[in-house]
């Protein structure tokens, strides 16, 4: 009882336990210890279609593809790190708004994300070449595996706004990855996921 007693005295600059708000339209966590905005002309080089990327910067102002809202109160490895994403809909040419997209630092590492409005979906790509696709939408939970790079993709006409939870340690790697093998396109109305070299094909 005293051990215990003096383990949670010493524990004391620990962080504590807390709930976090967070809007589940909007996407923004209050408070939130980081938050920041990626613009079109932050993407370029990754969507299929340099042109109609270009285009969209310069007659719109450089919108805002996503935003990203990150809690966390500790970087020891064990810790978790969690927030929101919220990418907004839209599309460049054919293909849906898009997160950059990364492997973890620690490729050993694995996440969540769990979408509360909006739709998408989150591409994988593994070093190995090996490729999948998985659903991002309320009422389900993404599973991250290690060693998976991961990006997602917006395919309502609302903003995709979804939770994400890793461990605090994991790390972002986004040099590596560039363009991915698999892209999202729009095809009569339905999105479409397709072999980039494919749809640069059609
Ligand atoms: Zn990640």
């Amino acid at each position: 009882m005293w051990a215990r007693l003096c383990e949670l005295m010493v524990d004391l600059n620990a962080p504590l336990p807390c709930s976090v708000a967070f809007n589940k339209n909007s996407g923004v966590v209050e408070p939130a210890t980081s938050h920041y905005t990626k613009r079109l002309s932050a993407l370029r080089g990754l969507f299929l279609d340099a042109d109609a990327l270009e285009r969209r910067i310069s007659g719109e102002g450089d919108p805002v593809c996503y935003e990203n809202y990150a809690f966390n109160q500790n970087t020891a490895e064990g810790d978790l790190f969690f927030g929101t994403t919220i990418i907004y809909a839209g599309k460049v040419g054919l293909e849906y708004h898009l997160t950059r997209g990364h492997y973890h630092s620690k490729r050993n590492r694995a996440e969540t994300y769990q979408a509360v409005s909006g739709h998408g979906l989150v591409l994988f790509q593994r070093e190995d070449g090996a490729t999948r696709v998985a659903k991002l939408e309320p009422g389900m939970i993404t599973y991250i595996p290690p060693h998976w790079a991961h990006r997602s993709i917006n395919t309502s006409d609302e903003p995709l706004v979804f939770i994400w939870t890793c461990p605090v340690d994991a790390g972002n790697d986004y040099a590596v990855l560039g363009a991915m093998e698999l892209v999202v396109l729009d095809r009569n109305g339905s999105p479409s996921v397709e072999k980039r070299l494919e749809a640069l094909g059609r």
